[in-house]
């Protein structure tokens, strides 16, 4: 047989996407979960509505924040600016310092550190959070909240607001934000589209992942469509890092390891990054965040897995998948979360710990396949 023609296991080009399914496959998992019900966009619509427009209003997303998060928190508080809100604050706990792509995203003026958010707004809306834990203490305000607005496309989402905007079907956050501010009666302007652009293009891996639908598309269209700077903004979000990050990039991924036997054949590719990899090259964390990318490029691997050190036993570990295992079900038994082909979770002890707790999950995350 030629070389070229594959007879084994093989993804389509794009496949590897967040949250997409293998089309080749079938799943035997459960049923997807229902969109979100018309009650509760009335019931969202509806508190945004009963609060008065000089009352505090909380806006929160994830620790450690991605676009999504940000995107979607800070295209929504924009959006309330625009219904006349004035005490509005949009934050997220511990370290206050983002990432530079974040920088010059429109709304950062509403963003204040944890310890400065509102202590008792009447109003709380969470973005991009799948459990109370990933707002840190600003859960507290949600708890205490009179309405609580859940907005996430997390399956793993533990539905913790007094009302849950959560679609699992969503590419990313901002898709559950534009139809609340569409329901809402904002216009779009360029200041949200923005936003709302960055979380989009960053969970769609730039249009990349299967999740990216023809209403990813429309959506898209509709926010391009309000004279953004497509061009800047791609690259500021993609194309941009500095030299430093760029060796370090070179350096660990150098030490790439392909084990082609683990999770049951289909593969895994890792490796690591430590704080004194980043002090090398006088690099902040945040710039480790990419290179999973480059490590899921690996052909010869289903299994993408990069541990990022944040304290001395400490790490961050990044998963992802080309289809054939749910990585999710990984990380959530290693007390993490997220997608189907992209979770992480937070470990401790050494390298080779971390690792070898990946590998003894992959086979139960296996996703049977009928073919
Ligand atoms: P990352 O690898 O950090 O880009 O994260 C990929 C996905 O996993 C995202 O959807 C996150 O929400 C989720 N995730 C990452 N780390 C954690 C964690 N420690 N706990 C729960 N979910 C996580
Ligand atoms: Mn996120
Ligand atoms: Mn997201």
């Amino acid at each position: 047989m030629p070389r070229w023609r594959r007879t084994t296991r093989s993804s389509p080009a794009g496949s590897a996407g967040e949250r997409g399914t293998h089309v080749t496959r079938t799943v035997s998992q459960e049923a997807p979960a229902p969109e979100i019900a018309e009650e509760d966009w009335q019931r969202a619509v509806e508190a945004v509505r009963a609060t008065p427009s000089d009352a505090e209003v909380l806006l929160a997303c994830h620790v450690n924040p991605d676009g999504d998060a940000l995107g979607s928190m800070l295209g929504t508080a924009l959006g309330l600016r625009r219904l006349g809100f004035t005490r509005l604050r949009a934050s997220f706990p511990g370290q206050t310092d983002l990432p530079e792509p974040f920088l010059s995203l429109p709304g950062l003026d509403l963003l204040v550190p944890e310890p400065d958010a509102p202590a008792d707004p009447p109003l709380v809306l969470s973005f991009d959070a799948a459990s109370i834990e990933r707002l840190g203490g600003l859960g507290a305000q949600l708890k205490a909240a009179e309405a609580s607005v859940v907005l996430d496309h997390h399956a793993s989402s533990t539905r913790f607001g007094s009302i849950n905007l959560v679609d699992p079907g969503a590419a990313a956050t901002s898709v559950v934000a534009d139809e609340l501010l569409t329901r809402l009666g904002v216009v779009l302007d360029a200041e949200i589209a923005e936003c709302l652009y960055v979380a989009l293009a960053t969970d769609t891996g730039s249009f990349r992942f299967s999740s990216t639908t023809p209403d990813v598309h429309r959506l898209a269209a509709r926010l391009i469509a309000t004279g953004i700077p497509i061009g800047e903004v791609s690259r500021r979000l993609f194309d941009t890092r500095p030299y430093g990050a760029v060796k370090l990039f070179g350096e660990v991924l150098c030490r790439a390891t392909l084990e082609p036997a683990e999770a049951g054949g289909l593969g895994l590719a890792w490796t690591y990054a430590t704080l004194a990899d980043l002090e090398r090259y006088d690099q902040r964390p945040h710039v480790l965040e990419a290179l999973i990318d480059s490590v899921r490029c690996v052909a010869e691997a289903d299994v993408a897995c990069l541990v990022k050190q944040v304290r001395p036993t400490e790490w961050s570990v990044s998963l992802r998948s080309k289809g054939g295992v749910d990585v999710s079900r990984v990380a959530v038994a290693l007390g993490g979360g997220g997608h189907r082909n992209a979770a992480g979770f937070t470990a401790h002890g050494t390298v080779g710990d971390v690792v070898a707790a990946v590998r003894a999950q992959l086979p139960g995350a296996r996703i049977s396949t009928v073919t």
